[in-house]
């Protein structure tokens, strides 16, 4: 299967492009990359942002890294975006979104991917309310769509999220979003599913388990984030952790369903606290272990 890497592990650590694509290619092994606008605000002033975003592109294209999208992190995700309880917030969150296909337009990377959004507790549990916001979202993401495709990028990735107050949140409602918007936006809009949402039990109940979101989903799915998690909060570890996944676990799922094709990024988001040391340690064991047992997508 092929194995990428999302840099969410390097975030307030290695933040200079040389020495972090360095130690993708030569200590990661890692060729696939997924770029996290937690090293590189889409919202900085464009020209300067650009600058910072062409040293990135550069430096991976130096080392030989693929980079195959940029992607929301955690900064992005702490707000409402595009199910913001106004539209005037919405309306930002649209333009935040468009500088991110700048951003992305200048890395010469072919797609941006993001989780939509959250509502506020009042919209979520309104359904009328959660109705108007969905289809007020259906239109936002076509606009996001045309412009990405006037940008040059090729398609546009969802990540369903596991809380009540977003969407999408579970296969079905995953697959509804994926029925409205196909054929109805200029680029493709595709989904990205994370091992560690789909399998969060105390939400998805016995729907939390990756076989029923390939059930509903699987023509739609684009790649894959891959954490370990205990399924009880979104944990994000790495595979140094015990948890509800393991190798044959994950094996098992990609040849039933012929998955070898498509990239499981791997997702690790370390305390801040913890220190470098360990990280560099934790993020080499965890993509050596995978590589070698999982296999491709290295070096
Ligand atoms: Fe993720
Ligand atoms: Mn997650």
């Amino acid at each position: 299967m092929k194995i990428g890497l999302n840099l969410s592990f390097a975030v307030k650590r290695w933040l200079e492009p040389k020495f972090l694509s360095s130690m993708i290619r030569n200590d990661l092994k890692s060729r696939y990359i997924q770029f996290t606008w937690d090293l590189l605000n889409p919202w900085w002033p464009s020209r300067q942002r650009d600058k910072i975003a062409r040293e990135w592109s550069q430096a991976f294209k130096k080392e030989g890294l693929v980079l195959t999208g940029t992607f929301g992190g955690l900064a992005s995700y702490t707000y409402p975006q595009l199910m913001a309880p106004t539209a005037e917030q919405r309306k930002i969150s649209l333009d935040f979104f468009k500088r991110a296909i700048d951003m992305s337009a200048v890395m010469e990377s072919s797609s941006i991917g993001t989780p939509l959004g959250g509502m506020t507790h009042n919209d979520a549990y309104n359904e009328k309310k959660r109705e108007e916001i969905y289809n007020i979202v259906l239109d936002l993401v076509r606009e996001l769509a045309t412009y990405a495709k006037k940008m040059g990028l090729e398609k546009i990735i969802i990540e369903p999220t596991p809380l009540f107050t977003e969407f999408p949140n579970n296969p079905k409602n995953s697959l509804k979003l994926m029925q409205d918007l196909n054929g109805t936006t200029d680029v493709p809009v595709r989904l990205l599913v994370d091992w560690g949402h789909a399998i969060l039990e105390p939400f998805l109940k016995e729907q939390a388990d990756m076989e029923n979101w390939l059930n509903k989903c699987q023509p739609y799915i684009d790649c894959f984030h891959l954490q370990q998690t205990d399924g009880l909060l979104d944990r994000h570890w790495s595979f140094t952790h015990d948890g509800k996944l393991n190798i044959d676990s994950i094996r098992y799922v990609i040849e039933k369903y012929n998955l070898s094709d498509l990239i499981q990024y791997v997702e690790v988001i370390y305390p801040f606290e913890e220190t470098d040391e360990n990280v560099y340690d934790d993020i080499r064991k965890t993509m050596h272990m995978l590589q070698n047992s999982l296999g491709e997508g290295g070096y």
